[in-house]
């Protein structure tokens, strides 16, 4: 009630003070009464938005832009509290700043080096690959070119779609008014119907001596200014083991520290051999081991003690410790208990129903989410979708059931639906069939590249239609090749639909057209000839 009074004050002020206040009302429509700023009201009246969206990344972007398609009125805050290590950046969230993007770029610059060693044997005259270096500086500063570039591109598409943005923290001060703090500590109030928490997450860091003084995450690695050097990656899910892949292959000494298992979740057999790969590109695994103490020695670099399960304790010296070892939603930053928001007392996660939390007019999408996959991808569907719901009238749910997604480790894994290991726990291993092959890239035969972990996997039911559960793909372009099976088993592709597939020659795709070996028969799953 007192909210509304100021803003109907507010509005009474603003009309009779209207040319004083043209020079100080900006694209975003706030101005001050008192301390407080305050934005106008929206065409609604009651509130000044239809929407607010707390966080400007994939999710809240993709459910902005939507909403506002839709006709809502509606409004962004998007802020980045430096990493332990200082390090901050702009407006389109973690994919665009520190995660798919700036990764997929040092994986493409791992992939080029590569690609110089083999053009050698294919004519090329390249210098003697001894020869070829990497400049890291370089490196990341025409990676963050490209992030500075998107940043900016955003901004613009806002301001063209008409969508206020804010560079400003927030945090709830009751179910339809956000508080949003400004860099230099100025506060505004923001009123909206509904409101969509979209803040994703932030890397953790273990509770040792040093964590937090000497140690990295992948907030800091893509504009790191000295290059990494010797380097430990301390986690094996899917940011250690990208990360160790491309340092590796830029030219680094990297080890990976592995907790229990790699890539926990993942078809296990998939995981070990693309760890397998890895070390034979030479990166190092120090497995079944956990960190207990950094220190920063005279010279700079970093003594690193860990435990091993037999309680053994080792030490070695890196240049680099980079933590990857998962993410903490910013949930609790948001002041959830003022409107009694629930969270997941273990992981501060969000449970919801369609997107939608125990609070009615509060929702949230991306990687706060319980239980699903922190992806772009589906961040950004699921903010769509829910946009469409609230404001046009749709209906469509999110579908986060066999979201296929990719590990750009060296060699590529790329898979969709279900595991091996989880198809045998839900069906039994007598319903489950499993297809796998291995197979020679052509592209690999001139540099005489080795294929020994170039292996496919399709899992499916034995019996019935043969419904096609799972597809696993370990080889080059792994993403690109999964994508379109993802859709095939969208529409509930079955085992003979796909050997029924006619395939594309030369391709690494097709050999999912080509596989018949089941695990079942014993049969040896090795290449099939080239071309029959
Ligand atoms: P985010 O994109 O994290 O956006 C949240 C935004 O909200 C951030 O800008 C944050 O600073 C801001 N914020 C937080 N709290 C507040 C607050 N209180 N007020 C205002 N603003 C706030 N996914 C893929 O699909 N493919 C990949 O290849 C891939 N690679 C990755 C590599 C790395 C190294 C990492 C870390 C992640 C990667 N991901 C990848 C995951 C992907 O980045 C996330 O799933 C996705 O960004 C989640 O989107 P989101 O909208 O939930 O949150
Ligand atoms: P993950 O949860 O995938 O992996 C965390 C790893 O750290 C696990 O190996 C875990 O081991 C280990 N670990 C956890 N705690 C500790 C500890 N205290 N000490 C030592 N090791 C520990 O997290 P990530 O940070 O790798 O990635 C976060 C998310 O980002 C992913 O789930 C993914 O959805 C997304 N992402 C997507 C990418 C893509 O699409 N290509 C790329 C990168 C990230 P244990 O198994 O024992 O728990």
């Amino acid at each position: 009630m007192a909210t509304l009074t100021l803003l109907a004050r507010i509005v009474t002020f603003r009309s009779a003070h209207a040319k004083l206040l043209e020079f100080s009302w900006p694209r975003c429509n706030t101005f001050s009464y008192g301390r407080t700023t305050m934005a106008c009201m929206c065409s609604d009246q009651k509130f000044m938005y239809d929407l607010l969206v707390i966080g400007g990344g994939s999710g809240g972007l993709a459910a902005a832009k939507e909403a506002v398609n839709l006709g809502a009125k509606v409004a962004v805050l998007d802020f980045v509290t430096p990493s332990p290590r200082g390090t901050t950046w702009g407006l389109g969230g973690t994919c665009v700043n520190v995660g798919c993007i700036p990764k997929k770029l040092m994986h493409q610059a791992a992939l080029l080096g590569e690609a110089i060693h083999e053009s050698a044997a294919y004519g090329w005259q390249v210098p003697d690959p001894k020869t070829i270096k990497n400049d890291w500086q370089a490196l990341t500063t025409a990676v963050q070119n490209h992030i500075k570039s998107v940043n900016w591109v955003t901004r613009v598409e806002l301001r063209t779609k008409k969508i206020e943005y804010f560079n400003a923290l927030g945090y709830f001060k009751d179910q339809h008014t956000i508080c949003g703090k400004m860099k230099n500590g100025e506060e505004k109030l923001f009123t909206a119907k509904n409101i969509l928490i979209a803040v994703g997450g932030r890397p953790r860091y273990p509770d040792i001596p040093g964590a937090l003084e000497y140690g990295i995450s992948s907030d800091d690695i893509f504009s790191l200014e000295k290059a990494p050097g010797k380097t430990l990656v301390i986690g094996a899910g899917y940011i250690g083991l990208e990360c160790a892949g491309f340092l590796n292959s830029l030219g680094y000494d990297a080890t990976v520290m592995v907790r229990s298992i790699v890539l926990r979740g993942f078809d296990q057999q998939m995981a070990n051999t693309i760890a397998q790969e890895m070390e034979r590109r030479g990166v190092h695994f120090i497995y079944q081991a956990k960190p207990s103490k950094i220190e920063k020695q005279t010279d700079g670099r970093l003594l690193v003690n860990w435990v091993d399960k037999e309680r053994q304790t080792h030490q070695d010296i890196f240049d680099t410790v980079l933590f990857a070892i998962g993410r903490k939603p910013l949930t609790e930053e948001l002041k959830p208990e003022i409107i009694g928001l629930q969270l997941i007392p273990e992981t501060a996660k969000i449970d919801v129903i369609d997107e939608q939390t125990n609070v009615p007019n509060v929702y949230a999408v991306g990687d706060v989410l319980h239980k699903k996959p922190e992806l772009t991808p589906v961040a950004i569907h699921a903010g769509r979708l829910l946009a469409r719901r609230l404001f046009g009238n749709s209906t469509e749910q999110m579908d986060y059931i066999n979201v296929a997604t990719t590990v750009f480790s060296p060699l590529e894994y790329g898979c969709v639906g279900l595991s091996e290991e989880a198809a045998i726990a839900i069906h039994g291993e007598e319903k489950i069939e499993i297809y796998h092959a291995y197979y020679k890239p052509t592209e690999f035969f001139i540099p005489q590249k080795d294929v020994s972990n170039c292996y496919i996997k399709v899992v499916a039911f034995r019996n019935g239609d043969q419904r096609v559960l799972g597809m696993h793909f370990i080889g080059p372009n792994a993403g690109e090749v999964i994508q379109g099976f993802a859709a095939a088993i969208k529409c509930n592709l079955t085992f003979p639909k796909l050997k029924d597939t006619v395939g594309i020659h030369p391709t690494v795709a097709e050999e999912f057209t080509r596989i018949s070996v089941t695990k079942r028969s014993g049969l040896d799953p090795k290449p099939q000839s080239c071309c029959s």
